[in-house]
């Protein structure tokens, strides 16, 4: 039993999705649960639309007809009669209605992200579910919902693993025994029963979440480049890519934000020793990179570059001129987690605390507000944080990396140097 997952670039158009279908023909054998994302960009899309919607702007009809009709030009691309795909017409409709119903003022902007923004997951897999069938890739459509069983946490759900586990066993190992199963990465279902996900790119964690439960041999996620680099080879031309990685090193590749794996990915895997290979879905080919277990560093020397951008820098100090020790952390990693956002570098002093995190201005509002009470904060948009791992690097290649940019925070752990630039 394999896993694979194909994300949001693997399914941007019609083409994108005829590749999917011949990617399957030709690298899939045995039983197979597939994981895709919503198309493209939607998720981006939709979230611009539960916005307007949760605030009653004016561009909320605008919005929804531009995802009408991006789905509405692949469907057509793909050159399959439109009235089989009166199900993904049905799901565009319930959005509508959704969109059009007066909100639920007691209802939270969380909870009425998780009721919209899973349409992008649930439209793009009835759309490649139906397509494969109708060139001959037999396969069954399966709602994710009903085996991601997660906490009530709205956007950042967590998985309820004793719950997930035995109902994919019981109930999903048979079916996908039987044929392909097609099913949604990033959704789920809280304890109430209602719709959760699991953050943004969450759905390379579905895809290791089902392998997990399902013993699987392999997860493969497929993607818009080779493998895994030791950069992106959007912002760096001579990206080298990883053939081997250990678990260990994926888990801090990812969590210093290599975006091309989830964070979360890993661990699941790594507890049941099952390999996650990272190839091209535009060559399939190439070997790619296989993450597996591995008691030396893989990676050896290998540097590896790791830029986030527009990150926000926040300086906390206390009013009362205070040490910022263990009582005033306190409530400044409450105030954190309250405002739901999780920090990429932070240093202390003394008398002040700095941190960066993904700009976001409704969250660095609200922790302004928690925290200005016992303390002066200010904040600073348009930074750049870069890691370098297995860091071993010169004076003078270090300037030349930095350039024009001023070194605003610093930090070095054994294994990285990470940089706060502006
Ligand atoms: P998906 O379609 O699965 O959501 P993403 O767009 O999230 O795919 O991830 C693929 C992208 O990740 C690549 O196009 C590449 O620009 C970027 N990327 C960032 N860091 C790396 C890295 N270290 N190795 C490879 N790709 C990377
Ligand atoms: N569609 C979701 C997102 O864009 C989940 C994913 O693609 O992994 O964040
Ligand atoms: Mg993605």
């Amino acid at each position: 039993m394999r896993v694979f997952k194909f994300g949001g670039a693997s399914v941007k158009s019609a083409s994108a999705v005829k590749n999917v279908g011949e990617v399957l023909r030709t690298q899939s054998e045995g039983p197979l649960v597939v994981i895709i994302s919503a198309m493209g960009k939607i998720t981006n899309k939709l979230e611009k639309l539960m916005d307007a919607y949760f605030h009653n702007k004016d561009d909320k009809r605008i919005l929804y007809k531009e995802i009408l009709n991006f789905h509405s030009e692949i469907i057509k691309d793909l050159k399959i009669a439109e009235n089989d795909y009166y199900e993904v017409e049905n799901l565009l409709i319930e959005l509508e209605c959704k969109i059009e119903k007066k909100r639920d003022e007691t209802s939270s902007y969380d909870v009425e992200y998780d009721r919209i923004v899973p349409f992008g997951e649930l439209i793009s897999t009835k759309i490649v579910s139906t397509y494969l069938n109708k060139i001959g890739y037999k396969n069954r459509w399966i709602d994710a919902r009903n085996f991601v069983i997660t906490t009530n946490k709205n956007r950042a759900a967590n998985v309820i693993w004793e719950e997930s586990v035995p109902l994919i066993n019981s109930s999903l190992k048979p079916l996908v025994e039987r044929q392909t199963i097609v099913t949604q990465g990033f959704i789920g279902r809280g304890l109430n029963h209602k719709n959760t996900t699991l953050g943004r790119e969450g759905s390379d964690y579905t895809a290791s979440i089902f392998a997990y439960a399902l013993d699987a041999e392999s997860v493969t996620i497929w993607k818009d480049v080779d493998g895994v680099m030791n950069a992106d080879p959007r912002k760096f031309e001579n990206a080298v890519l990883i053939e081997k990685l250990s678990y260990n090193e994926a888990i801090e590749l990812a969590y210093y934000g290599a975006s091309v794996i989830h964070p979360k990915t890993i661990q699941p895997l790594k507890n049941k020793g099952i390999p996650l290979y990272v190839k091209s879905f535009v060559d399939p080919a190439k070997p790619g990179t296989v993450v597996l277990e591995n008691e030396s560093r893989t990676l050896n020397e290998t540097q590896c570059y790791i830029v986030k951008e527009n990150q926000s820098m926040i300086t906390i100090a206390s009013k009362d001129f205070s040490f910022i020790v263990e009582d005033n952390l306190e409530i400044i990693f409450n105030a954190f987690n309250t405002a739901g956002i999780q920090l990429n570098l932070m240093q202390n002093s003394a008398i002040s605390f700095m941190a960066s995190f993904n700009e976001d201005e409704l969250k660095a509002n609200y922790l302004s507000e928690i925290l200005i009470e016992k303390f002066n904060v200010s904040l600073a948009k348009g930074h750049t944080l870069l890691t370098i791992f297995n860091y071993n690097k010169t004076n003078s290649e270090m300037e030349e990396i930095i350039g024009q940019r001023n070194v605003v925070l610093e930090q070095k752990s054994n294994s990285a140097l990470q940089l706060l630039l502006i």
